[in-house]
């Protein structure tokens, strides 16, 4: 994976799509807790975010919360994940994610499409499609979480950030993705609440 890492980015940024670009679709807090209390099977997607955000604790809360609801939870863990090499892994075991939650892409990702809910934390580049279908992309030809297989995505992160690479993600438009805007670890910590509440 070392030439995934240290590939330079910041050539063309992105073809020039014409017409009205596509808008992510938003929801809240309240609603993305409908659709997870239904969930039966849920893939957390940590990346760089989650490290800025130090969401790990909230994360593992809310993975509890999911199994007691009767959820299979597993991590699809990205090996360039975050800004250093196992990032992702240390941060979740430090919060005692068990180990054998923790998957690789290519462990995770044949079942991807037999998951309800993939929540994709302060994560883009590495579950940016275009990285498969885009031959004009940065990104092209880097292995991704194929997080856009499942039923449905929810992106946390802040706003329309970019990621390390730069580029758009097509991820953040497509049918099945929702955005929960925000500070990954206030949305996490929001959605145990919701679970509490009941
Ligand atoms: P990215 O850097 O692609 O994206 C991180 C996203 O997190 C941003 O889009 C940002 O969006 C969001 N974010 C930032 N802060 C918060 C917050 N507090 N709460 C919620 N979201 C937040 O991360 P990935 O892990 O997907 O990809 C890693 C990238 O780093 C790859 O391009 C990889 O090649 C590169 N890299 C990896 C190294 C490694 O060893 N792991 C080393 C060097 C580079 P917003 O601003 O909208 O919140």
């Amino acid at each position: 994976f070392g030439s995934l890492l240290f590939k330079s980015f910041g050539g063309s940024k992105k073809k020039g799509a014409a017409g009205p670009a596509k808008e992510p679709k938003a929801i809240s807090v309240e609603d993305a807790y409908m659709i997870l209390e239904a969930a039966k099977n849920v893939v957390f997607v940590p990346g760089y975010g989650m490290a800025v955000a130090q969401a790990q604790h909230a994360v593992k809360e809310l993975c509890d919360k999911l199994e007691e609801n009767g959820a299979e939870v597993n991590f699809a863990i990205h090996p360039v994940a975050g800004r250093m090499p196992g990032h992702m892994n240390v941060l979740l075991a430090e919060a005692n994610v068990p180990y054998e939650q923790l998957k690789t892409a290519d462990e995770m990702n044949p079942q991807m499409s037999n998951v309800d809910v993939a929540i994709v934390i302060g994560a883009n580049d590495v579950v940016n499609p275009d990285a498969i279908h885009d031959e004009s992309s940065p990104l092209y030809g880097m292995p991704i979480v194929n997080a856009h297989e499942a039923r449905t995505v929810f992106v946390l992160k802040r706003g329309k950030g970019t990621g390390f690479s730069g580029v758009e993600n097509p991820l953040f438009t497509n049918d099945n993705t929702v955005m929960i805007y925000g500070d990954a670890k206030a949305t996490v910590s929001a959605l145990v609440s919701e679970f509490n509440d009941q």
